[in-house]
């Protein structure tokens, strides 16, 4: 059966962020197995930030977690970006490394795999430099919420970033398809959202902790993108390579999509 709905709650008690970076946001794993995870993504992640009109002036990260690798190739694309998640520790975990801290963790071989795939593994100083100077605002979100960052109102964005957040912060189809109207509050008529998300997934382990990620399928993704006022652009569908403990995801889902001018 999958696990009991892990609510926000939970997380703010129980999501580790040096846990959770130490066991995704490595290269390798402990046996020195690759994260192919993670670097599909980034590759996934270059690919979508290369294309045409993914650029402006702001983009907003939704359920950012303490990682930076979605905002790598982004941050390419945009001048200013604001990163939200739920949890404290996430976002002073997010802080560290922006304040570039000691104990924050060490990005460099990410940032650098990053710089290889744009043809240039040797400015990844350079990006991690550029990335701690547009990141301006770290703040508290919900994406349950009608304005996800209540009290505060942030004007909408040109384009939306979210990985891997709305299946873990979704307790069921209804709340997903609700989720996706909130956050659409967040960018501009005609601005962009951007999406990495597991496909049938029921949990995901780490530092001994079950996570429940609400189970999906891409038509279920793509019709709740509409639905929110969206026209997806872009929808790739990539086997994930059974065999890992951590986790029973299938496949990941990289999506773009458009919001529609409203016709309100
Ligand atoms: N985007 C990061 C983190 C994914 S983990 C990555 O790609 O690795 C899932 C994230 O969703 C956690 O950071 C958690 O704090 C956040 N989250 C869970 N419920 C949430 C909610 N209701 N509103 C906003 N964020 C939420």
């Amino acid at each position: 059966a999958p696990a009991a709905f892990t609510d926000a709650e939970f997380y703010q008690r129980s999501f580790d962020p040096q846990e959770y970076l130490r066991e995704f946001c490595s290269l390798s794993n402990a046996q020195g197995q690759p994260n192919t995870l993670l670097t599909q993504s980034l590759r996934n992640l270059f690919n979508m930030f290369s294309l045409d009109g993914l650029s402006g002036h702001t983009l907003i990260d939704v359920g950012c977690g303490p990682t930076i690798y979605q905002l790598l190739s982004a941050c390419e694309r945009f001048q200013e970006i604001i990163s939200l998640d739920y949890t404290d520790r996430n976002r002073q975990e997010l802080e560290k490394w922006l304040k570039n801290e000691p104990g924050a963790f060490d990005w460099s071989p990410v940032v650098k795999y990053v710089c290889e795939l744009e043809g240039d593994r040797e400015k990844w100083a350079e990006k991690e430099e550029k990335l701690r100077k547009k990141v301006k605002q770290v703040l508290k979100c919900d994406v349950t919420k009608a304005n996800p960052t209540a009290p505060v109102s942030l004007p909408p964005a040109d384009c939306i970033v979210s990985t891997l957040c709305l299946e873990a912060a979704c307790k069921d189809l209804a709340t997903f398809r609700s989720a996706l109207r909130n956050i659409s509050t967040l960018v501009k008529p005609g601005g962009h959202l951007v999406m990495v998300t597991v496909l049938q997934e029921t949990f995901y382990a780490f530092n001994k902790q079950v996570f429940s990620c609400l189970c999906l399928e891409r038509s279920m993704v793509e019709e709740a993108v509409e639905g929110a006022g969206f026209d997806v652009k872009l929808s790739e569908v990539q086997p994930y390579v059974p065999g890992d403990a951590r986790t029973d995801c299938k496949a990941v889902l990289s999506l773009v999509a458009r919001r529609r001018a409203s016709t309100t």
